[in-house]
């Protein structure tokens, strides 16, 4: 089985999918807190055959989240969105050609904002599955966050009857506790407290993205696009926390993103 993990996350790299981690199912029943998802949610009781859970990531770069609220980075969600289903996809479909039988598990798993705002859940959660593979541990802002690119990243998953080994959890907090995500929240969703303890206002969060959809802009996005942690805001020059809020001295980075926000939403 060793092998067989080797072969797909060669086969990762060779789809320029950059993150990839492995949870045996058993993990979720010794998760690193709790309350940790309900029974139901496991992906053992979703697909009962499932062994292991395989958590792919894709990034969302930050120039293109900075212009947020826009249909530049409305775009840029949906196609991540659609990469992200057909990599879990096909990966699924890898795996039961060699005999493994597999299934994807689709990103978001709800129909309209509207839908979440009155029941603020999906059938699973990739970012706890993240979690248990490896790829990352919560932040305030209740995303989970990754050494490479922060909370800058958008996950999917696969079940598979492979028992594949777990890869090792991240070990302490990528989180820094800055709050830059609690502050900068235009909808005021979120507190200070740590996940899973200071869980985001949903409906305020979910009623602020239904405002956004309705002037074709979605998703707001702006407690990731602000969070320091993350290789990638030393990859695009972003280290600076005033980068978002001195207008004075980013004046042309400003001018450039309130540009894209007046073209292609309303
Ligand atoms: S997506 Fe926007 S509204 Fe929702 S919690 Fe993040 S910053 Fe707040
Ligand atoms: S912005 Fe700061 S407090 Fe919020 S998740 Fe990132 S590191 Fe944690």
């Amino acid at each position: 089985m060793h092998a067989l993990k080797q072969t797909l996350l060669k086969k990762c790299r060779e789809m320029e999918i950059p993150l990839a981690g492995v949870a045996d199912v058993a993990r979720w029943e010794h998760p690193p807190f709790r309350p940790f998802v309900p029974e139901a949610f496991f992906p053992q009781a979703i697909y009962p055959e499932a062994r292991s859970v395989v958590v792919i990531g894709l990034p969302v770069p930050l120039p293109v989240l900075e212009s947020s609220p826009s249909i530049h980075y409305a775009e840029l969600y949906r196609t991540v969105n659609i990469l992200l289903d057909q990599y879990t996809y096909r990966l699924a479909v890898f795996l039961t050609e060699r005999g493994h039988p597999s299934i994807f598990i689709p990103r978001d798993g709800y129909g309209s904002a509207e839908v979440l705002r009155d029941n603020p859940v999906a059938f699973f959660s990739h970012r706890h599955a993240a979690l248990l593979a490896g790829l990352g541990t919560f932040g305030v802002n209740n995303t989970l966050l990754t050494r490479k690119f922060g909370p800058r990243v958008r996950f999917g998953s696969l079940f598979t009857t492979a028992a594949f080994p777990s890869d090792p959890l991240v070990e302490g907090d990528l989180c820094t506790r800055c709050m830059r995500c609690v502050a900068m929240c235009p909808a005021g969703a979120l507190d200070e407290a740590d996940y899973p303890e200071g869980l985001t206002d949903k409906a305020a969060c979910a009623a602020h993205n239904i405002a956004l959809g309705k002037r074709h802009i979605d998703p707001c996005g702006i407690c990731i696009k602000v969070c320091p942690v993350g290789e990638d805001r030393t990859v695009f020059g972003r280290k600076k926390a005033s980068f978002y809020t001195d207008r004075e001295r980013y004046e042309s980075y400003h001018r450039a993103w309130e540009h894209v926000r007046s073209y292609g939403g309303k």
